[in-house]
């Protein structure tokens, strides 16, 4: 997707050989237009799908999935990762090890909000490993959900997160893929554009 690969080019920062900070539009700051745009070519790649609702987890990959949601009219749920007052009975659960906090934890989704009824679009804003994936792939299955494919802003092709669900018989979706982040350059796969980018740390 032209419109995103010019804002990691323009914005993203590469903060070692395999972490990209994008704070400014899609993990801290959010950019609607592009939000916007994102959940536009979500929609058409999985428009045919009957897909009935998204499930993504908390915090980044809401953004986007709302905006997919609005688009394909179906609602958005994100699974917690933190305990919650108000979210304790009645739900799913998966353990998940977060590439960038570098901590497991449990997500939850409570079993009102996702069934054996429901086709899921799985999302989430970046794949590395695979874990948060995982995790919202295994809460689908214990809810008996159909899953019909996982769709991701910013895959990074050079970990194991991609081949792992493709292997496993997932349609991934991914808008753009990075190949490499090295010398403070982000490289795109299938040849787009890269820019040098200034290493912060
Ligand atoms: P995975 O579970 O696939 O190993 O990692 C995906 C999760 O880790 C995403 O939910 C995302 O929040 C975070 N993540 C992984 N790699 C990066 C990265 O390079 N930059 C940022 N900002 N987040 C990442």
């Amino acid at each position: 997707m032209k419109l995103l690969i010019e804002k990691i080019n323009n914005e993203g920062i590469v903060l070692s050989s395999s972490v990209l900070k994008v704070d400014s539009f899609l993990n801290h700051q959010i950019d609607p237009q592009l939000m916007h745009e994102i959940g536009k070519e979500f929609a058409s790649r999985f428009e045919d799908c009957g897909i009935t609702k998204i499930l993504t987890i908390e915090s980044s990959g809401i953004a986007p999935a709302v905006m997919t949601g609005l688009q394909l009219n179906v609602p958005v749920v994100f699974a917690r990762k933190r305990k919650s007052l108000t979210l304790v009975n009645n739900l799913y659960t998966a353990s998940v090890y977060s590439f960038t906090k570098e901590e497991t934890s449990e997500i939850s989704v409570s079993n009102q909000y996702i069934s054996e009824n429901d086709k899921v679009l799985i999302m989430d804003d970046f794949l590395a490993n695979g874990q948060a994936a995982l995790g919202l792939v295994e809460i689908a299955e214990k809810a008996k959900a159909n899953i019909a494919g996982i769709g991701i802003v910013i895959e990074k092709g050079f970990q194991d997160g991609g081949s792992l669900l493709r292997e496993k018989g997932y349609r991934v979706e991914s808008l753009t893929t990075i190949s490499a982040l090295e010398n403070g350059t982000v490289s795109f796969e299938k040849n787009t554009f890269s820019k040098k980018v200034e290493l912060t740390r």
